[in-house]
């Protein structure tokens, strides 16, 4: 058994932990927080808050590793700030963490590095933001990466079920390369880490496909017309955030598509590290919309790649074929 990384396992698994919880507190309103549509501030705050908890776990074990995050103090040290700050503080408190406003800046802002380095971490504090608003699927996502290849992925997923038991809201994805994918309930920390596999279908009508609810991170349309020259049978199913790796991880899903709206955009590194593992680890296969591996050693974009295509395999290089049949790429630069 191979016994690599297990440090940087316990560190990261606990402050994703403890995030997905803050981060559930300020969902559910218990911060007295009104969650509606237009109001942008419970996510801002469960962003910094998520942020501030993860990079102070990695800063106190790791202290020279880079951390490259979605969020910087900025916003919360400006004018604006003061009220975010204490509901920062407040959301914080009230999962039992330290709320001095210079620990809370300096944590967040240990996740500010934007360049490639041989080792580094990379943090969405909560991935999919508008889930998190609606009420429905987001992520507090994490990765390690070495020398370009990613070592441990996780997905703190707070709204995802452990198991079919209807009472289980919340599970831990977590990939060590190497040595599989397993889950865990997010609020019993002592649980047994349980393995997860991809779905070994391989008959395209039964395969169940998972894309964005957003269609401007992700053509619906063009996923449409995939989906029927590949034979693909039912609806694809939407949700947010990296939820869609960690369904595919365990089985609940043959496909994730995440293909390009428009010219120009690039993928950022940390959408994308913590679920990539997950679901390789779990015997997935992922690759750019070309087939390219993704490169994570561009700094904070995926420079080098266009969309993603993760599938548990049989039909990976069918679909990436009649994506270049139907010119799909073709609009991509
Ligand atoms: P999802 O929940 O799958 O819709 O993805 C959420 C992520 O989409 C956010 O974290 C953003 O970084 C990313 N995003 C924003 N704009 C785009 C875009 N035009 N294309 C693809 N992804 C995007
Ligand atoms: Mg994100």
């Amino acid at each position: 058994m191979n016994h690599e990384f297990q440090r940087e396992l316990e560190v990261a698994l606990d402050g994703v932990r403890r995030a997905s919880i803050v981060c559930r507190g300020v969902q559910s309103g218990i911060d007295g927080e009104a969650i509606s549509k237009d109001d942008r501030s419970p996510v801002t705050i469960a962003d910094f808050a998520s942020q501030a908890v993860v990079c102070r776990a990695l800063k106190d074990a790791f202290p020279d590793d880079p951390i490259i995050g979605e969020e910087d103090a900025a916003e919360l040290r400006g004018a604006e700030g003061d009220n975010y700050l204490k509901q920062v503080q407040k959301s914080l408190e009230n999962s039992g963490h330290s709320t001095d406003a210079d620990t809370i800046y300096e944590s967040i802002d240990c996740g500010n590095a934007h360049e490639y380095a041989d080792r580094f971490w990379t943090i969405d504090p909560i991935d999919g933001t508008k889930g998190f608003l609606r009420g429905d699927q987001y992520a507090v996502a994490l990765a390690l990466c070495l020398e370009g290849e990613l070592e441990v992925g996780l997905l703190g997923c707070p709204n995802l079920p452990f198991d079919h038991s209807g009472n289980s809201r919340g599970t831990i994805f977590y990939a060590i390369r190497g040595q599989g994918t397993y889950q865990l309930p997010i609020d019993d920390p002592s649980a047994e880490p349980v393995p997860v596999k991809v779905s070994q279908e391989n008959d395209a009508g039964r395969m169940r496909m998972c894309e964005s609810v957003e269609s401007g991170h992700s053509s619906h349309s063009d996923s449409a017309r995939l989906a029927e020259a590949v034979g693909i049978g039912g609806e694809p199913r939407r949700l947010d955030s990296q939820a869609k790796y960690a369904v595919v991880s365990r089985g609940e899903a043959e496909i994730y598509l995440r293909l390009p709206t428009r010219p120009g955009y690039r993928e950022k590194i940390w959408d994308h590290g913590g679920g990539v593992l997950c679901v390789t680890e779990a015997g997935g296969i992922v690759t750019d919309a070309f087939g390219r591996k993704l490169d994570f050693t561009q700094g904070s974009q995926l420079l080098e790649n266009r969309g993603v295509v993760a599938t548990n395999g049989p039909l990976h290089e069918k679909i990436l074929a009649e994506m270049e049949a139907l010119g799909i790429q073709d609009k991509y630069d």
